[in-house]
């Protein structure tokens, strides 16, 4: 084990999937974790790809057997991390990548007090709004508890080591770059 861990937070729909996608293009020595959720699969999602998509009673088998490195239930389903995938990735790869919650990024830490943690907003609250929207979130997804989730998340974030704000979508991937290369090659 020799890579170093990266939490990424930040509320739902700020653009965390979109920014995690370029720096995994852009930096060949970093992996993204893969974790597990119950949430059903949205348009684009694919099993094993974007998560390990479960059901309720295999999550919690997976829990009882002390599989993850940490878990949470997030706006109504459970995400979580499974050890095995992260002690892989940092096996291989110089930096791992964990685009968790702020209460999944808190356990992280206690286990990785090496973790570098990164919070990542979004310029305001209608932009948030603005964008889960556009990236077509239904009923089904708790509309509506992610936007009320949002403040909370930034309370609980402020021991992160760093916060970012996603106004244009170029200037924050490269500070993101930024920030990820001062720690790997
Ligand atoms: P998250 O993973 O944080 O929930 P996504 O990456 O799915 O968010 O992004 C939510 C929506 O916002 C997507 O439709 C994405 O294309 C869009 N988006 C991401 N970053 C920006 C940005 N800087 N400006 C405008 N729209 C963005
Ligand atoms: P989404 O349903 O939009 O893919 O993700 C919803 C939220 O779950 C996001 O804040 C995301 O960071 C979080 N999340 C995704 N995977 C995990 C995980 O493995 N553990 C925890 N604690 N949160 C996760």
């Amino acid at each position: 084990m020799s890579g170093v861990l990266f939490v990424i937070s930040g509320p739902s729909g700020v653009g965390k999937g979109t920014l995690v996608k370029i720096l995994i293009e852009k930096i060949p020595s970093l992996a993204l974790s893969i974790s597990a959720t119950t949430r059903k699969p949205r348009i684009g999602d694919a099993d094993g790809v974007t998560y390990f998509f479960m059901t309720k009673e295999d999550f919690e088998q997976k829990i009882s057997q002390g599989a993850f490195l940490e878990y949470a239930n997030v706006h109504g389903n459970y995400y979580g991390t499974l050890q095995s995938t992260v002690d892989d990735l940092l096996d291989e790869y110089a930096g791992v990548i964990l685009e968790i919650d702020v209460q999944g990024g808190h356990l992280a830490k206690l286990h990785y007090k090496d973790a570098v943690t990164i919070f990542i907003d979004a310029p305001s609250e209608e932009e948030i709004k603005n964008r889960l929207i556009g990236r077509g979130s239904d009923v089904e997804e708790n509309f509506e508890l992610r936007l009320a989730n949002a403040q909370k998340e930034r309370e609980s974030a402020k021991d992160y080591d760093f916060h970012l704000i996603n106004d244009d979508l170029n200037e924050c991937a490269n500070n993101l770059i930024k920030v990820i290369k001062s720690y790997i090659q």
